[in-house]
């Protein structure tokens, strides 16, 4: 990918501030603090976007972290290089925060693939990494299979709504014999996903009665929460980054449709993201997938589909 030169540099100080963009609602969520001794800046939350403090915490160094790996000339190696670090990290709050579970509390194993087969909403520089790894670690035979098959995956999902993704019919084109073939890119919401009953996830996704009853419930299984609000923090720090003080287009996308393009599209599309246009318009995530706590990133951060960035 070429590096290009992106939108123009956030201005330092308060007055950059002022000149976050505003999300659909007219709210903006940051602030560049620049210290006039040191000329030191930092990004910082105008007012709580979560209501538990860590998560507030979290979501600004996730803010602060992306607003100095982009600022200067953002492009799109340095995109992928942000979400590439952004998924080390959440991997690693995930693993510190399961590890406060009481024992045996959480149900999930290598192999244990329920939760692979829905909807899965994923950021343009995380779709961006997971195109370059595949890229660079599959031969030109293997990446045109890959292609083919998240093709013939996106022509049966496209037209669905979320909660017919939900289903044992529509695994994640990802999805290898139960194991996640991307699993070092895999996206930031993978991360955290768990359940506290294995039995649970297995009869709503296979027993057709148990999956309506809970869709029509309308709220996830029962999972450790901690986990998958420290990735909702951390992801919501890096959309209100780089759509606020960057303008990109951070607004969530459907994972297949969007490998879909960046695989099948044309080789022009990540350096039209990172000049500030929308070339993942049709890709856009119907927002209403089945990971628990997602209404409250998608509220927090504003970038909800159909919202402007
Ligand atoms: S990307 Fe990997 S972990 Fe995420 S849904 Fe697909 S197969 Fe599962």
């Amino acid at each position: 990918m070429s590096q290009r030169k992106g939108k123009p540099r956030p201005a330092s100080g308060k007055k950059a501030g002022r000149d976050a963009r505003k999300d659909a609602a007219g709210r903006v969520h940051l602030t560049v603090l620049r210290d006039p001794a040191s000329g030191h800046e930092r990004v910082a939350l105008r007012s709580p976007v979560f209501r538990e403090a860590w998560q507030n915490d979290i979501a600004a160094a996730a803010a602060n972290t992306a607003y100095a790996a982009l600022r200067g000339e953002p492009s799109v190696d340095g995109a992928v290089e942000l979400a590439r670090d952004a998924m080390a990290a959440t991997s690693r709050l995930a693993a510190g925060l399961l590890a406060r579970a009481p024992d045996g509390a959480v149900a999930c194993r290598a192999g244990c693939d329920h939760c692979c087969h829905q909807s899965v909403g994923v950021t343009p520089p995380e779709a961006l990494a997971i195109a370059g790894h595949l890229r660079s670690t599959l031969s030109d035979a293997e990446l045109a299979r890959v292609a083919q098959h998240v093709s013939g995956c996106h022509d049966r999902t496209r037209s669905l709504p979320s909660a017919e993704r939900f289903s044992p019919d529509h695994p994640c084109p990802f999805l290898r014999s139960g194991r996640c073939s991307i699993y070092e890119v895999r996206p930031l919401s993978c991360r955290g996903m768990n359940s506290l009953d294995a039995g649970e996830c297995a009869t709503r996704l296979r027993d057709p009665e148990a999956r309506a009853a809970f869709l029509a419930r309308g709220v996830g299984g029962r999972s450790f929460m901690e986990p998958i609000r420290g990735v909702h923090a951390i992801s919501a720090g890096l959309q209100l980054s780089l759509s606020e003080l960057f303008r990109l287009d951070m607004r969530p996308l459907e994972l297949t449709a969007a490998m879909h393009l960046l695989l099948n599209g044309p080789d022009s599309l990540a350096d039209a993201w990172i000049r500030g246009e929308r070339p993942f318009e049709s890709a856009r995530s119907a927002g209403d997938a089945t990971d628990p706590g997602l209404g409250e990133l998608i509220a927090a951060v504003g970038l909800a589909p159909g919202r402007e960035p």
